[in-house]
């Protein structure tokens, strides 16, 4: 049992990372695969768990001839592909689900999926059709989108694609509470709403290890957005009620495998400042709402770098995500003003 000097802090295990498509032990079991991505996060964890009979693939990478190469490398040397025994995604987001489908053909093994993770990576591989565009676009505009940032929307949905590679055909299902035997032993689904709908986190007790996918990194946090196909939802609560099942769930000396920065122990602690975290942004919004406000009004409070073209859709949907949980919860109203913009004030 790895001991915190002091249970407010985060103790990291591990001072080096593995290079760039290399790979490092981190228990018995488990290897610890650095993936770089071609956008500004530069970087995934990919994790590799061996067993007496094979290896279980956690997560995939985005779909660029860069990954494709390290996998052969790995394929090449480290592991025969016959020795993979299975392949599950932890969610929709294309750096942890771009390369599923060529892994999947390339090892002719169907990966772990939820439902609702595996559908949303089929409509992003399908492409969004006009009237998906329009009704998600009408929300954007609600949200203060000109038209530039409207051009700038349609060009994402090719570049989303591109980093995607081809179909997953079949999948094995995965629902919250199921206790898989992957190549080490038993890991339980532990299902995570708010930063995608059906996230799944892997727990394994007898090693005390939790793969968290993007759910709890040790220094960012991952973004909450409302999706525009349900614009009056609520993820946020969705998200602060999984970190406190997650909590109820994992012992605070857990070893926390992210994806995102370096392994950690001290999973409470981390619950509980991303919790006060958006709790102290709900105040700040709060307060700031002293006459009506649009959504870009509120920017400048809640992310310390200017918006550009990248980052518009994550500001606009976790900015949605705080003012919607003010919503549900009564504290503030949302109208459509005379601009045809989202409009907030105080009851
Ligand atoms: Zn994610």
């Amino acid at each position: 049992m790895i001991k915190i000097a002091d249970k407010n802090k985060l103790f990291y295990p591990f001072d080096k990372r593995p290079k760039d498509g290399e790979l490092l032990k981190v228990s018995q079991s488990i290897y610890w695969l650095r993936m770089p991505l071609p956008i500004a996060l530069n970087h995934i964890n990919l994790w590799l768990i061996e067993g007496d009979h094979g290896f279980t693939i956690i997560d995939s990478g985005m779909s660029t001839d860069e990954a494709k190469n390290i996998w052969r490398n790995i394929f090449n040397g480290f592991i025969s592909p016959k020795k993979i025994e299975k392949i599950l995604i932890t969610h929709m987001h294309l750096d942890h689900s771009g390369l599923a489908g060529w892994l999947s053909s390339e090892l002719d093994i169907d990966p772990h999926f939820t439902q609702k993770e595996y559908n949303e990576t089929q409509k992003i591989i399908g492409g969004m059709s006009d009237e998906q565009i329009n009704s998600t676009l009408d929300y954007y505009r609600k949200c203060g989108y000109d038209k530039k940032s409207e051009d700038q929307f349609r060009e994402r949905i090719g570049l989303r694609k591109s980093l995607s590679s081809n179909q997953v055909e079949e999948i094995i299902l995965i629902k919250d509470g199921d206790a898989l035997n992957l190549s080490d032993g038993e890991w339980r689904v532990i299902i995570v709403e708010g930063h995608s709908p059906e996230h799944a986190c892997l727990y394994n007790e007898e090693n005390n290890v939790f793969i968290c996918g993007d759910a709890l990194l040790p220094r960012i946090t991952p973004n909450v957005s409302v999706n525009p196909i349900s614009p009056d939802s609520n993820p946020l609560e969705s998200w602060i009620e999984s970190l406190e099942k997650i909590k109820s769930v994992i012992p605070n000396d857990a070893l926390i495998l992210p994806s995102h920065g370096y392994p950690y122990v001290g999973a409470h602690h981390r619950i509980d400042s991303i919790i006060e975290n958006h709790f102290r942004k709900l105040e700040s919004v709060l307060e700031t709402i002293t006459e009506p406000k649009n959504v870009t009004d509120l920017f400048p409070l809640l992310f310390k770098s200017e918006i550009n073209e990248h980052t518009r859709v994550l500001a606009v949907g976790e900015t949605m995500s705080h003012l919607n949980f003010l919503v549900s919860k009564g504290e503030i109203n949302k109208t459509i003003d005379k601009n045809g913009l989202y409009s907030f004030s105080k009851n």
